[in-house]
């Protein structure tokens, strides 16, 4: 059956992927509309919570969101992070196609539809792309910025601004996302790496609902960090350029103070050229093994082979 037809018969199966954090809130009205949204859609839909370590009530009212709504629910053993909830998320969906939204009614609805209606012309991914970043602090905003002017000229991932978690997925992709095994994730970048046919639709960022955002400027530098390291060794390599034009610099400097030596004699000032030559490259020494740093960091944490999550409680799934 193609697409269209299956949107317009309502035999469509969506999935929804709802990372939650401290929520307490918001979940028992957004699985609500939630459900209700989803059932004007089509007649097969799922909705998976995961739980990403709340230290609220969010699992009872979850628990309730399960007996009443249908909620599928993964509760990690502790808080592992968003792009970790997703990840679990996603290997847990079963529906032809799978969308992922925030649970504190920021991502609108009536978005559905134009992710579907873009799915019905061919495409395999859909991403929100918010329209306007006025609600958040100057900042974060600078912040973002230029993290993704960076991200887009070192990274081989083409990460599109102002497109977030907020999407739909095929599940060709869901599939290929799956693939990846990488256990610091950083999903944007995924996003992108894996390619298929994506295309980004407009929605308007809303007000948080109930409770505060959680992000912290360090999560973000951290997160922005991973970004960097797991999508590009553009950093790594910047060392061997650096350090070759120093070399030539530093072979033009001998040359010059043999000939100077020779032709005028030893001159003892040079103190000060001499301290700044030495903390300068005392700087450049620490900051490059300090990159070389972050890249074994995660190194690291992949050889170790950690599962990536814990859980400590599934609601609603067939036992395997
Ligand atoms: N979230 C999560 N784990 C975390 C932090 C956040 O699962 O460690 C969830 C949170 O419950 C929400 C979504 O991720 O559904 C976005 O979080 P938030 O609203 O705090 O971020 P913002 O919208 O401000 O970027
Ligand atoms: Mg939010």
């Amino acid at each position: 059956m193609n697409r269209l037809d299956e949107i317009t018969n309502k035999t469509l199966f969506i999935s929804c992927i709802v990372p939650v954090y401290n929520e307490e809130a918001n979940i028992l009205p957004f699985f609500l509309a939630l459900r209700d949204k989803l059932a004007s859609l089509t007649t097969r839909y799922e909705m998976i919570a995961i739980n990403d370590g709340s230290r609220d009530s969010s699992q009872t009212q979850l628990q309730i969101a399960h007996e009443q709504l249908g909620v599928k629910v993964l509760q990690f053993s502790r808080n592992f992070g968003k792009e970790t909830a997703i990840t679990a998320g996603l290997e847990y969906v079963t529906g032809d196609v799978t969308i992922i939204m925030d649970a504190d009614f920021q991502h609108p609805f009536a978005t559905f539809d134009d992710f579907l209606a873009k799915w019905a012309e061919g495409y395999d991914m859909v991403y929100g792309l918010r329209t306007s970043r006025d609600d958040e602090k100057a900042l974060k905003r600078l912040f973002a910025n230029t993290f993704y002017k960076l991200m887009l000229s070192i990274s081989n991932a083409d990460i599109p601004p102002n497109a977030g978690d907020f999407r739909l997925l095929d599940r060709k992709v869901v599939a290929a996302l799956n693939q990846t095994k990488e256990r610091v994730r950083f999903m944007k970048g995924l996003y992108s790496w894996v390619g298929y046919k994506n295309i980004g639709v407009p929605f308007d960022v809303q007000d948080r609902a109930a409770g505060k955002s959680s992000w912290r400027f360090m999560k973000l530098f951290d997160l922005a960090i991973t970004g960097i390291v797991s999508f590009s060794d553009i950093p790594l390599r910047a060392w061997s350029i650096i350090g070759f034009l120093v070399s030539c610099l530093a072979f033009l400097s001998i040359i010059y103070t043999i000939i100077d030596t020779l032709l005028f004699g030893v001159t003892v000032p040079g103190y000060a050229t001499l301290l700044i030559v030495v903390t300068f490259f005392g700087g450049i020494q620490l900051l490059s093994i300090g990159i070389l740093g972050e890249y074994i960091a995660r190194i690291f944490n992949e050889v170790k082979e950690r599962p990536k999550y814990l859980l400590n409680e599934k609601l609603g799934f067939l036992e395997d």
